[in-house]
Order: C-alpha cells, then sequence, then structure tokens
C-alpha cells in the first residue's frame, strides 16, 4: 500500500546513484513501511544540470501557458487526493480528514498562484525626455533550492513549488525525509500536469549534506526554508554569504490573548479546535493562551475539554481524532518539556505522558500557571500541549505576547474595539487573528517577523521573492 518512494531528477524516477536508501516509518505503529533513496553529490549535480536546462526553457514558457500547466496540476492533486491522503496518514500520522483536506487545499494553493503567474506586471515609469522609454520589468529570479519539512509534507511543499513555478523558476525541492511519499506525489502531479522535467528535481538524502551542497551552488539563484529557527539561521547565513535570496519560514510560539470582555466559548472552540491538530505539530498552533483572571477558569476548562475529547489512534481508523508525534525525535522533545515545567510548579491539568506504549502518541496536555522560566514558556514545544496562564492587563497581556523572540502568529479575543485596535497594532507577529482563525488561505500572506523569519509564502507577496526586478531604459534614435 506504501509507494515506492524515487527521486525525480532530469525527467526520470530513480533511485539514487549509490543506490544508498534509508527507512520510512509509520509513527503510529513504529513498523518500517518503506524506504526513501538517499542522494549524494552526483545525484545533486543532475538535478542542479537539470535545474539550468529548465530555467532556460521555463522562463521562456508565456506566462499564460505556466498557468495552464499549474491549473492541470491542481486538478490532477485533486482528483488524487483520496489515496494522496492514505500515503500522508500512513507516513506522518496525522487523520485521513487531515490529510485529504491538505491535500484539496493544496490544489487551491495551486490555482491561486496559476492566477498570479498571468498578474507579475511591471511598470512603465514616465520619463524626463519624450523620446526615453522606462521600464520596470519582472525577471524569475532562477533555479531555486527548496527546502520543506514533515509536518505538512504537501502544504509546506506547494506553497513553494507553486510560486516559484508560477513565476518561472525552476526547482530542486528537498522533500522532507520522515514523509517522502505524500510530497513526491505532489511532485508528480505538477509533471503529469505538463511541467517539463527539467524544471522540477526532487531528492532526498542527508538535510545538512544537500542544504551545504545546493544553496552555495552557483546554479541556485534563490533558497526557501521551512523548519526550526536554529536551522533557518544557518541556512540564511550560508545564503547571505553566497548572496542569494533567501524566503525563511521559521518556527512560532503563538500567543493567545483571551481578554475579559471576550466570548469564552468563541475563544475556547475555535483555539481549542485548532491547537490539537496534526498533534500540535503546527508553526502557527496556538500555544501561550494567555487569559484575564474572570475568564481564565473557564479558558482551562474549556482546553481541558478540548484535549479530553481526542480519540487518539491510527490516522486510518474510523473516528480518530488525533494521531502520535510524526517521528521518534519529537515524543522526547515535547515530553521533557512537560516534564521540566512541571517540575518547576506549573499544573497539569490533563494529559502530559506518552500514551500508549507502541508508535509515538503523546497525550494531549493541558498545563496551567506555568512559571516563565519554564523551557516550554520559551521553546517551541510543537507538539499537543496548551499552556493556559493568567494575565490581567492590556500591557501585561501584550507584553507577554511579545516578550520572545518569535513573531509568527498571534491570536486574540475580545469583545472591545480598543483591545482589538491594540492587538491589531501592538503584536509583533507576522499574523494576527482576531476573534476568528483566519489564517493561512491561499490569497493572504504567510510569514513571520523576528526570529519566525522573513518573506511571505501566500497572498501576492509571496510572488514578489521570486521574481527580480531590471531597469530597461530605451532612447528611440
Ligand atoms: P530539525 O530542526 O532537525 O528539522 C526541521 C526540518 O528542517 C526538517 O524537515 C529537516 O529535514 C530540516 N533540516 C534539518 N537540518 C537541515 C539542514 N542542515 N539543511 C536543510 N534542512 C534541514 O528538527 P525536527 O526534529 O525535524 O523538527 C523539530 C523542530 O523543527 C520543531 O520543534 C519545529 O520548531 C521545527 N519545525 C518547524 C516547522 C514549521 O512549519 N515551521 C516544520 C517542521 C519542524
Amino acid at each position: 500500500m506504501y509507494p515506492q518512494v524515487l527521486l525525480h531528477i532530469a525527467g526520470a524516477w530513480r533511485p539514487a546513484a549509490a543506490g544508498e536508501t534509508h527507512p520510512v516509518v509509520d509513527p503510529a505503529t513504529e513498523e518500517e513501511i518503506g524506504t526513501h533513496p538517499v542522494a549524494r553529490q552526483a545525484d545533486l549535480d543532475d538535478a542542479l544540470a537539470a535545474a539550468e536546462r529548465g530555467f532556460a526553457l521555463w522562463r521562456a514558457t508565456s506566462a499564460f501557458e505556466r498557468a495552464r500547466t499549474l491549473r492541470r496540476a491542481a486538478d490532477l492533486l485533486r482528483e488524487r487526493a483520496p489515496e494522496i491522503a492514505r500515503v500522508m496518514t500512513l507516513e506522518q500520522g496525522k487523520p485521513l480528514a487531515e490529510a485529504t483536506g491538505e491535500t484539496r487545499a493544496g490544489a487551491d494553493i495551486i490555482e491561486w498562484f496559476a492566477g498570479e503567474a498571468q498578474r507579475a506586471y511591471g511598470r512603465v515609469i514616465p520619463a524626463r525626455a519624450p523620446n526615453v522609454t522606462q521600464l520596470s520589468l519582472r525577471e524569475p529570479v532562477g533555479p531555486v533550492a527548496c527546502f520543506t519539512p514533515w509536518n505538512f509534507p504537501i502544504n509546506q511543499a506547494v506553497r513553494k513549488l507553486s510560486a516559484a513555478l508560477a513565476t518561472g523558476c525552476s526547482v530542486v525541492l528537498k522533500g522532507p525525509e520522515d514523509t517522502p511519499a505524500s510530497c513526491a506525489a505532489l511532485v508528480r502531479c505538477f509533471l503529469d500536469g505538463g511541467v517539463p522535467a527539467d524544471v522540477l528535481s526532487l531528492v532526498y538524502g542527508d538535510p545538512k549534506e544537500i542544504s551545504d551542497y545546493l544553496i552555495p551552488h552557483p546554479v541556485i539563484r534563490k533558497v526557501s526554508f521551512t523548519g526550526s529557527t536554529q536551522i533557518g539561521k544557518q541556512l540564511a547565513a550560508l545564503a547571505g554569504l553566497h548572496m542569494k535570496r533567501i524566503t525563511m519560514e521559521l518556527g512560532g510560539h503563538a500567543p493567545a490573548l483571551v481578554f475579559r470582555d471576550a466570548d469564552v466559548d468563541l475563544a475556547v472552540k475555535v483555539l481549542g479546535g485548532t491547537k490539537f491538530r496534526n498533534a500540535g505539530q503546527v508553526c502557527i498552533a496556538p500555544t501561550r493562551i494567555l487569559a484575564e483572571g474572570p475568564v481564565f477558569d473557564a479558558v482551562v476548562a474549556g482546553f481541558a475539554q478540548a484535549a479530553e475529547r481526542q480519540t487518539l489512534g491510527h490516522g486510518l481508523e474510523e473516528g480518530v481524532t488525533m494521531g502520535p508525534l510524526a517521528h521518534a525525535r519529537r515524543l522526547p522533545a515535547v515530553s521533557a518539556l512537560v516534564e521540566d515545567a512541571v517540575a518547576r510548579g506549573a499544573r497539569l491539568v490533563t494529559g502530559g505522558q506518552r500514551h500508549g506504549n507502541k508508535g509515538y502518541f503523546y497525550a494531549p496536555t493541558v498545563l496551567a500557571d506555568v512559571p516563565r522560566d519554564a523551557r516550554i514558556m520559551n521553546e517551541e514545544p510543537f507538539g499537543p500541549v496548551a499552556i493556559v496562564n493568567r494575565i490581567d492587563g492590556a500591557d501585561a497581556l501584550l507584553a507577554e505576547a511579545n516578550r520572545l523572540p518569535y513573531g509568527l502568529a498571534a491570536y486574540g479575543y475580545t469583545g472591545s474595539q480598543v483591545s482589538a485596535d491594540r492587538m491589531s497594532s501592538e503584536l509583533e507577529a507576522g499574523m494576527v487573528s482576531i476573534n476568528h482563525h483566519g489564517i493561512a488561505l491561499p490569497e493572504l500572506p504567510f510569514g513571520g517577523v523576528k526570529d519566525s523569519g522573513y518573506g511571505s509564502e501566500g497572498g501576492a507577496e509571496a510572488i514578489e521573492s521570486y521574481l527580480s526586478v531590471k531597469l530597461v531604459t530605451r532612447a528611440a534614435l
């Protein structure tokens, strides 16, 4: 049932040149379900040569034709969603409904960028002399190296691929080694939809070895990475050294401010509903729930109910609402953060331990009154753990929300226009959503500030970073 995973290089789906592979594990059973090839330098050289050829071809293809190709890819992704989603659930663990939703949403993202391909306008700038024409042209930046993680094997890759391909760039994608097959199925949709073979290569291997080789390579003109802040800083430094453009979508530790005048039922329903999606392995998941005194107990109780309502199990089973953590590294990482918080005096409201003894399941967990020096108040939890702390007053709420170096998403619930205005202007985050969860639609900008990175992965803004500006000024003779 789990497909053979291959590299896609220069028009061929193929194993690594040296024949090396690495196991892929079902995180719900800990059983090996397949392998992925491990690309080394010879494979990367082939992918880079293809990217160079592919760029020459694709940039010369009309925006209209690129858009039509992307729309065909979107249709294929939608058609194939049922089988791709099953594969995603097997390798990543999320419930089938979430995997299906992610795959279908991928098709919407491709369609959005197909439209943008036809709107990458330049400008005509009025000249100082009558015989002069001044044009600001937009050109694709060149071959792009993309690095995408395992939490959303399709969503993280599709944003980069769609924006790059819409503008006429070619791509070498290093997909997620923990969840390679669903990402490969996405790449197949683009190729079957008509993206020329040299334009899109897919590799897996040792992430550091691949990024160390691709980023400095002269063929690569831009780097786009989604993953942890720590790795993102290393890759940004390397890209800077070689003057490569970058987009960095990094970690977050989203505050959710619940003011005393908030609709608490709404806040708990929406925040509690999003907290445990994908077992909390979501960069924009609400993690620090900061509630004022009069609503604090209701918020704690609401989150405890949301946690206890979850049905854990294999994502392919009917009725399961939360799967395991996606790989073996997350279980000790999440456990250590929770144990540290409890040891420092946090109140364990529910959960707080591994669930079962097979698979990387961690019980949906709510911690309250967590001291500020606990690790989990400062490091991204990236798991099914909600922190609910009592904080009173708008100044104190905003100060705690902005305390961390992260600045990805932030949420707020209030009945007051004044508090909503203050959150809109004072929260240090790339995305602020007030009184609803309104983040991550294809047409909206998606990205962070501070240590959460820079550049956008959504909306019209996402196209910008794949385009260079060229001034052409011409005098008529
Ligand atoms: P990690 O930091 O080792 O890896 C995160 C991602 O970066 C993985 O996909 C990995 O393959 C890739 N990566 C690691 N080193 C790389 C390198 N030198 N070059 C290129 N890619 C590299 O950690 P992990 O255990 O896989 O994940 C844990 C942390 O990663 C989480 O706590 C979270 O902060 C972060 N993360 C963030 C996102 C996101 O959506 N922003 C997604 C996945 C993971």
